[in-house]
């Protein structure tokens, strides 16, 4: 998936993935690579 654009959590950096759940582009910062979404969303997913 490519992503254009600036990061829709901090609004601070360049977004570099799409989450598939939220939709939303993020950051690296932003970015959890273990669940493959946005950190926003693996808030609300711990186990
Ligand atoms: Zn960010
Ligand atoms: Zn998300």
């Amino acid at each position: 998936m490519s992503v254009t654009g600036i990061c829709q959590i901090c609004e601070a950096a360049p977004a570099r993935h799409g989450c598939p759940q939220c939709g939303r582009a993020v950051c690296e910062d932003h970015w959890s690579d273990d669940a493959g979404l946005c950190t926003e969303c693996t808030q609300g997913r711990r186990q």
